[in-house]
């Protein structure tokens, strides 16, 4: 396969870059929207950091396809699970959900404040916010003083108002119709 990446790093357009992007919303397609950018955004050679909030174990086809990208792609990658390996609720959260959540986010702002990637994909953020496990303040603060190149996405449900109002761009994804509803789970694939 061509490599790419080799002498285009320097996006012409450049300083029109460096935008929040927040996909929220109930319908389906917001984590495999900001997956979609990170593969454009890799594919420029830039290098990306994902952080899967609430998301622990493997079993996800996205990661089974992260980790067989070709070498010079997968150096610029970076990923990170900030979860255990179940679905969390406000009901059944915990000390280590907590826990995981919090040294994602530690990690992430670091990145961020040490301009370490030129995309940020915060997955489920909105919801660690919304569960009140990350503070909508403190996430709000780092945004707002993110490197001007950067490029920061957040995605989850329930978008927090403060987060909406520092965001350049904020897609709300609304289901008109769900197979959910008709009682069909997440399918290995296509959800996970
Ligand atoms: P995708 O990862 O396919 O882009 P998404 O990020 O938009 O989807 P989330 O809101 O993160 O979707 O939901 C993750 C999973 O939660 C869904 O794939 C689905 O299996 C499950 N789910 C739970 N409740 C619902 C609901 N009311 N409607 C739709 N999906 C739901
Ligand atoms: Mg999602």
């Amino acid at each position: 396969m061509n490599n790419k990446c080799e002498n285009n790093l320097i996006n012409p357009n450049w300083a029109q870059h460096g935008y929040i992007q927040v996909y929220t919303g109930n319908g389906k397609g917001k984590t495999t929207a900001s997956l979609g950018l990170a593969m454009r955004a890799l594919g420029r050679c830039w290098k990306v950091l994902i952080v899967m909030f609430t998301k622990g174990g493997n079993d996800y086809g996205e990661l089974n396809s992260f980790m067989n990208l070709s070498p010079t792609i997968k150096d610029n990658l970076k990923i990170v699970q900030a979860g255990l390996d179940r679905v969390i609720y406000k009901e059944n959260q915990n000390a280590l959900d907590e826990k995981a959540i919090k040294e994602g986010w530690e990690l992430a702002k670091k990145a961020i404040q040490n301009d370490e990637y030129q995309l940020i994909i915060l997955d489920e953020a909105n919801i660690a916010i919304d569960l009140g496990i990350l503070d909508v303040d403190e996430v709000v603060d780092v945004l707002k003083n993110k490197p001007e190149e950067m490029e920061i996405v957040l995605t989850g449900r329930n978008a927090h108002e403060k987060v909406i109002e520092v965001a350049h761009l904020v897609s709300k994804i609304e289901p008109i119709k769900h197979y959910w509803d008709t009682g069909i789970v997440a399918r290995k694939g296509i959800e996970y």
